[in-house]
């Protein structure tokens, strides 16, 4: 089938490789590219977070954190690696559904768990750099014969193809008026230093996080809904600093290198449904909040599933 994917973010790129490994012919038009994309400020860390409904969130989740693990052993030039991580909680809650389906998962023991928290769990999981796995998809996409080219699309009636494939983030907002789709905005740090384990309280009130990149540890973080503001914020750097001290008291402030805003694609849950307008096929799959990276291989097999029924009706 002639399949037209609109958006170069982790989401519209896994698509786009998933739909030519099928044997589909792809082109992909988008707006931006890497490393002008949210896709780009991602931390980034396999773990579900800040996305709905949690019954597909999981399937999906663990299916990427499957072909995240391939990936990296087949190509370590994606830049994806393999490290440990603590989440700490302040009160008891069962663990996750997704923790007996990845590599290594514990409960810590209370001598283990930080300070003004009660609960917490260690876990392994894949750290994605994306300064080198988005341009190593877009590789991919060419070598495997698909189409780049730079457009905004401004309706989805004006496109003829067998199936569009809506991977839009944010832009889908004004794309498919869908207002259920709002910014979570997320400030990060980049700091020179590595903490040897990531440390995690993924709760957005009180979020925090340093994610161990082999460049920088990213350090985090905000979760501001319904904020667009995309400058930096003096406010939120000193109280990302401030919560990452608590976990980390050997972060060094002088070892900071950069900075990043972006805004997540948040909606009540994760848009990948089949939907015809005016006759013509699309497959939305955009509002993965937190996460879009932890999903992206998980929605791009489902989309092709979709457009494989389409071949067969
Ligand atoms: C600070 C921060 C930290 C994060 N950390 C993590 C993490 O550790 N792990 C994780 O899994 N997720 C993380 N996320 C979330 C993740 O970044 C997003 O869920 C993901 O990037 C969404 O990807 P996407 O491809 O759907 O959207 P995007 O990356 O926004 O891509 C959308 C694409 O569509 C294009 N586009 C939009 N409208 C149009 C149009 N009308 N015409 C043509 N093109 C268009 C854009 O130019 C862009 O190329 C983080 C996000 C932030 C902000």
């Amino acid at each position: 089938m002639d399949c037209l994917v609109i958006g170069a973010g982790v989401s519209g790129l896994s698509c786009a490789v998933r739909l030519l490994e099928a044997g589909h012919s792809v082109k992909l038009v988008s707006e931006s590219f890497s490393p002008d994309t949210v896709s780009d400020t991602a931390a980034a860390i396999w773990y579900p977070f800040l996305v709905q409904p949690v019954e597909k969130t999981d399937r999906w989740g663990v299916d990427t954190y499957r072909e995240l693990m391939r990936i990296m052993h087949e190509s370590p030039e994606a830049g994806i690696s393999m490290r440990l991580g603590r989440e700490y909680l302040r009160k008891v809650v069962p663990s996750p559904g997704w923790s007996s389906e990845i590599t290594h998962f514990r409960l810590l023991d209370p001598s283990e768990v930080a300070k003004g928290y009660v609960h917490g769990w260690e876990f392994e999981s894949p750290i994605i750099e994306m300064p080198l796995y988005l341009p190593w998809l877009m590789r991919l996409v060419r070598e495997l014969g698909g189409i780049i080219e730079t457009a905004t699309v401004a309706s989805l009636g004006d496109i003829e193809a067998d199936v569009i494939v809506n991977c839009t983030g944010m832009g889908a907002r004004e794309l498919c008026d869908d207002e259920r789709l709002e910014p979570i905005r997320g400030q990060v740090i980049y700091l020179k230093q590595d903490p040897g384990i990531g440390q995690f309280d993924q709760q957005p009130d009180t979020l925090t996080y340093t994610i161990p990149r082999s460049d920088v540890t990213v350090l985090g973080g905000t979760a501001q809904v319904g904020d667009w503001n995309l400058e930096i914020s003096e406010a939120d750097e000193e109280n990302i600093l401030a919560k990452c001290e608590e976990l980390w008291p050997e972060l060094d402030r002088a070892n900071i290198v950069g900075r990043a805003v972006g805004l997540r694609p948040s909606r009540y849950e994760v848009r990948l449904e089949k939907e015809v307008l005016g006759g013509q096929t699309i497959i939305h799959n955009y509002g993965h909040g937190g996460a879009g990276v932890t999903l992206s291989w998980g929605c791009a097999d489902e989309v092709a599933r979709l457009v494989e029924e389409l071949g067969q009706s």
